[in-house]
């Protein structure tokens, strides 16, 4: 409703006038002349907010303060506490008037005479929702959200450095490259070892509230990633919508996404790899096989399944530590060591990127780290070496809708030039190739 109202706001009435001069050739001296006069009259303007055409009433806006409530609030503005207590009786079935919080931003919409009596109470609890608190006639209370818009764009860039400085130059959010490190690109490509020169195009869709207030990038619909010369698309795709399960696929219906996490922790740095032949100074240079792969990160950062799996072992014992060991099929188990402290345990039936406990520095341990080991067959290997099952690959019956649906967006994809190229072939420098934007969908 509230859009419907708002289109028919401000409407231009379009007037064109052409006049047309004398006729081509009569006077010598004396050219065409079509004399276009266009005007716009516009409409006293309405402005909505809320759905309330604000210029009927005294419009109040505050945020909520510390020691406010709805009764004082409404106190300060004239009304009596016997009206107060009505109002939040009849309104509590959709809003407990307890739940305002300092901060969060409200509106009254008060009468436009001397009086200045609230008729309406408007909270928003977040940028999106709204609540209206309605007691200028009826009592009567409801929530609901501001327009949302989705616009699609498109991105290209070439690393020089780091995907974050590139997409800076142009502008573009950082969130793009989150996206792409890690829920698309995340099993396929190492973004701290990208090479100069590799390349990336992206469709995406920006989120913007009411128009205006822009959120963020929304999702990301396909990508394609040049690294090291190698050409790597992704397909955003609904496996299953009653569950909501969406995942990238390349160009070939391959999930992108593998059965295991590359880490499992989130921003950890490697501090020591698996390594058979390593040989420790402090231990006289003797052979140390290492088993594991350490990732350091600060105590208390948590730790995750890296599959899906069953917990089989959670307990402290020895240079170990706190740790907790999971199967995840017939081949695969993992380990994690030296935890602080074990949110598992055995018996549990654990999903990829549960937390199953925290970083610490229990057992032999110089420093907080997980060390991570990856039994396979029954013996722990380098997982960085082995080649890891894809996750959930799409069903037969569903793979050829699948080509069929990436097909134009592949297109699209392929159709989006990389400004080098198009450089290359124009050898105008002035040429620039801009960024597209579609609106793709209103009121959501
Ligand atoms: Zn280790």
């Amino acid at each position: 409703m509230d859009r419907e109202r708002k289109r028919n706001v401000g409407n231009r009435y379009l007037i064109i006038v052409l006049s047309l001069g004398f006729i081509f050739g009569c006077k010598d001296d004396v050219k065409p002349e079509v004399e276009e006069i266009v005007e716009f009259i516009e409409e006293p303007k309405e402005v909505f907010e809320f759905g309330f055409n604000v210029d009927d009433y005294v419009v109040k806006k505050d945020t909520i303060r510390r020691g406010d409530s709805f009764g004082e609030i409404l106190e300060r503005n004239n009304i009596g506490y016997p009206t107060i207590f009505n109002i939040a009786e009849k309104a509590k079935d959709t809003f407990d008037i307890r739940r305002l919080q300092v901060g969060k931003p409200y509106t009254l919409l008060c009468s436009k005479d001397s009086l200045e009596t609230p008729k309406c109470f408007i909270y928003q609890p977040n940028l999106e929702e709204y609540v209206v608190i309605n007691f200028q006639d009826s009592i009567h209370a409801y929530t609901s959200r501001k327009p949302i818009t989705y616009i699609e764009k498109t991105a290209t860039g070439i690393i020089n450095n780091n995907i974050s400085e590139t997409l800076q130059e142009q502008g573009l959010s950082p969130r793009l490259a989150y996206k792409m490190a890690d829920d698309i690109y995340a099993w396929t490509i190492d973004f701290r070892r990208l090479q100069k020169g590799d390349r990336f195009k992206v469709i995406y869709t920006d989120k913007f509230i009411d128009d205006t207030i822009y959120t963020g990038v929304h999702n990301i619909k396909a990508a394609y990633f040049e690294h090291n010369k190698e050409p790597f698309y992704a397909f955003e795709f609904v496996t299953d919508s009653t569950k909501g399960i969406v995942d990238y696929f390349s160009e070939d219906a391959k999930n992108l996404r593998r059965a295991f996490l590359k880490a499992p922790v989130k921003f950890s740095r490697i501090s020591s790899r698996y390594n058979l032949k390593r040989r420790i100074a402090v231990y006289g240079f003797k052979l140390r096989p290492h088993r594991g792969t350490d990732f350091a990160a600060p105590i208390g950062t948590p730790i995750m399944a890296t599959a899906n799996g069953t917990v089989i072992d959670s307990k402290r014992r020895g240079g170990n530590g706190n740790y907790v060991k999971i199967r995840h099929n017939a081949t695969y188990e993992t380990q994690y060591l030296h935890m602080k402290k074990r949110k598992s345990k055995v018996g549990d039936f654990v999903k990829q990127g549960d937390v199953i406990g925290w970083v610490g520095m229990t057992g032999n341990t110089g420093g907080p780290h997980v060390c991570y080991r990856f039994w396979k067959n029954g013996k722990e290997v380098d997982p960085f070496k082995q080649k890891l099952p894809e996750a959930k690959p799409i069903s037969d019956s569903l793979k050829v809708e699948f080509l069929k649906f990436i097909e134009p967006i592949k297109t699209q994809l392929d159709n989006i030039h990389f400004l080098e190229d198009v450089f290359e072939e124009q050898n105008q420098p002035e040429h620039k190739l801009k960024q597209t934007e579609n609106l793709i969908s209103l009121n959501h």
